[in-house]
């Protein structure tokens, strides 16, 4: 009888390294159930190329030649800055630009959806909060958009105003562990299709113009990984990378998919004669600058298809289903509704 509950795999069964993606990944043994410990946990065989060892956390008495290294823990932020956020839209940038694309009621249901903070550290400021599938709220992004054009606004030194409540707020030991945006919502829909993009900014307003799909973003071109979609295994996940970013993406999908995710990646956009940059959200803007108010919206006919082809129930029909699906998760979120409907009345923003 082994001293240690977890030991490693003793067959020569062989597993994609999380660390090097190369099939050279010993797994842990539960001994008490039998089973295989989550995919995170083992040690990789390429001793010197890649050396990821982690071992499950009662695993402190290692007889191996390697140092124990707990996970590292994410920090959370108190789920009430969330809801002091949800204030002065007013003066939002962000939110008045979608104000001149998308219905009041259209832009009330995606501040709820997404919980879209207002903050005066820059001038009309939002904050993107990352709140996770277990509604932990790991990250707030500060950024500001201009009102008219809905771009990102920048300093006088041509640098985009960016910043993270975390620094703002002087958290010295805040354990940064960033999530998908928009994660929080895979726990309040029965929708199984998730159409991931980069841009927050896109991600939002994908899900008015397509609310066939969930919409996340990745935050940045490098957050399309393993380990910020790995709460989305199950899922029949879509992403749209940005324009000369489709290569990039796929290789990251061939790597994904080893790990059991249904996860495929549109060339749509790749083929198009857009600039470098562009996003789905930009080419239904222009689409749509196009075509008259009246006239149904003119998206790539091949595009089209594809999600035509892949939709068949909104995710969301009424704001009240929201509400309803929201609080359920969590009640802190009645709070945050409740200040919603009041908003702008005192136009307090989140003082960062
Ligand atoms: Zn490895």
């Amino acid at each position: 009888m082994t001293p240690y509950r977890y030991i490693l795999d003793t067959s020569s069964k062989k597993y994609r390294c999380p660390n090097c993606h190369k099939k050279t990944f010993v797994r842990f043994i539960d001994t008490e159930t039998g089973e295989v410990m989550p995919d995170e946990f083992g040690r990789c065989d390429r001793e010197s190329k890649c050396k990821y060892f982690n071992a499950p956390k009662s695993e402190t008495k290692t007889d191996f030649n390697y140092e124990y290294i707990p996970p590292v823990k994410s920090s959370y932020h108190d789920y009430n800055l969330v809801i002091e956020s949800g204030r002065g839209f007013k003066s939002n940038n962000f939110i008045k630009f979608l104000k001149t694309v998308f219905g009041a009621d259209e832009v009330k249901e995606v501040i709820m959806r997404y919980l879209i903070g207002s903050t005066k550290y820059f001038e009309g400021g939002t904050v993107f909060w990352q709140i996770d599938d277990q509604q932990k709220v790991r990250h707030g992004k500060v950024m500001a958009y201009n009102a008219s054009t809905g771009k990102r606004s920048k300093d006088a030194n041509g640098k985009a105003h960016i910043n993270s409540v975390r620094s703002l707020m002087k958290l010295q030991d805040f354990n940064l562990k960033q999530c998908l945006f928009g994660l929080h919502l895979v726990n309040e829909t029965d929708c199984k299709k998730i159409a991931l993009v980069e841009g927050e900014k896109t991600a939002i307003m994908m899900s008015i113009f397509k609310p066939e799909y969930l919409w996340m973003a990745t935050g940045s071109k490098h957050g399309f990984k393993y380990e910020y979609l790995k709460p989305l295994k199950g899922f029949e996940i879509v992403a749209f990378p940005d324009k000369s970013e489709y290569s990039h993406w796929l290789a990251k999908a061939k790597e994904i998919k080893c790990y059991g995710l249904d996860v495929s990646v549109s060339e749509w956009m790749e083929t198009t004669t857009y600039p470098d940059g562009t996003d789905l959200a930009d080419v239904y803007l222009m689409e749509r600058k196009k075509s008259s108010p009246e006239t149904p919206q003119q998206f790539p006919k091949s595009e089209q298809d594809e999600l035509i082809k892949k939709s068949d129930n909104r995710i969301y029909s009424t704001s009240e289903k929201i509400l309803k699906k929201l609080t359920g998760i969590n009640p802190n979120v009645l709070e945050l509704v409740k200040q919603f409907e009041l908003t702008d009345i005192n136009g307090i923003a989140l003082k960062l």
